[in-house]
Formats: C-alpha cells, sequence, structure tokens
C-alpha cells in the first residue's frame, strides 16, 4: 500500500469504530466522573485557544443552553403564555355592564372618535382595542377598551400602548 492508500484505509477504519468508541467513551466517562473532568479541565488548561473554538461552537449548535438563549426562550413562552391565558380569559369571562355597553356603543350607528387618533369611525370600520394587549397581561375589563378605527388597531397589534403611541408621534 502507498502512504496515501494507509491514511485513506486508517481514515476509513476510524469513521466505521467512531460510533463504538463514542460508546465505549460515554460508558468510561459516566464511571469517572472526577477524572474526566480533571482531564478535560487540564487539557482545556493546555490547549485554550482549541477550548474556546469548541466553547463557540457548542453555544452556536445549541443557543437554548446559553444563559442569554435560556432567558430568550423563557421570556418568548412567557409572553405565549400570557397570550392564550389573557384570550381564555377574554373568551371564558363574563363581561361586565360596562364592557356590554361598549361593545354594544361600538356596533352602534352614533359616530365615535378613534381613541388613539381622534378620526371619527363609523360602524363599519371600527374595533374595540385592547389598550394594553390580552399578550401583554391586559384586562378584559371597560377600563381597558377603547374603541379605534380600523387602521390604528391593525397598525397596534400587539404593541404596548406606549410604544405604539411614539411610533405613530414618530411617523407624523
Ligand atoms: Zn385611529
Amino acid at each position: 500500500m502507498t502512504r496515501e492508500e494507509v491514511k485513506a484505509y486508517d481514515a476509513a477504519r476510524y469513521l466505521q469504530n467512531r460510533p463504538r468508541k463514542l460508546e465505549q467513551f460515554r460508558e468510561w466517562k459516566a464511571k469517572n466522573r472526577g477524572r474526566h473532568r480533571a482531564l478535560s479541565m487540564r487539557w482545556q488548561k493546555e490547549h485554550p485557544k482549541e477550548s474556546r473554538a469548541i466553547k463557540a461552537a457548542y453555544k452556536k449548535r445549541h443557543p437554548e443552553k446559553t444563559r442569554a438563549g435560556r432567558i430568550r426562550t423563557s421570556t418568548a413562552s412567557l409572553a405565549s403564555h400570557a397570550a392564550r391565558e389573557g384570550a381564555r380569559r377574554a373568551k371564558t369571562q363574563k363581561p361586565t355592564p360596562a364592557v356590554l355597553e361598549i361593545y354594544r356603543l361600538s356596533a352602534s350607528d352614533v359616530e365615535l372618535t378613534c381613541h388613539w387618533c381622534s378620526a371619527i369611525t363609523t360602524r363599519a370600520e371600527r374595533h374595540v382595542d385592547h389598550v394594553l394587549p390580552l399578550s401583554l397581561g391586559g384586562s378584559h375589563e371597560a377600563d381597558n377598551l377603547a374603541i379605534a378605527c380600523r387602521r390604528c388597531n391593525l397598525t397596534k397589534g400587539r404593541l404596548h400602548p406606549e410604544v405604539f403611541v411614539e411610533r405613530r408621534r414618530v411617523a407624523i
């Protein structure tokens, strides 16, 4: 065999044996946790560059395991939980007379001004808006409800009211 052939043969055998070797290593590691930690810490100290590269690659592959990633994940799940919870409450809670009155007004022929832009709204194109969105913990109570024109309600979406007002101010 030529040198190249030997190299290729070794590489093929390495790949073939890799799963078995990894499995053996995992078993050894499970039985020798202290020893593994000591060895790997020594290796990291002796190979700072490689060790940093390995850690960076690991973080890239598992963003959820970093501190920032964990915070991101938990914030996202909290927000979606709040959204589901808010929507559920809005559906199951018995509306108070004050809430019913706002919906009755909204469905009437009376001309009402938009809470956000003061435009006169007609029945066909106005919405009842949750000032602080349900998804941000807003309630389905009368003091959190406002008549909004279709355009304001749709552009506001799930924005915090202060953020929405600020964006409108910048846009005008
Ligand atoms: Zn409006």
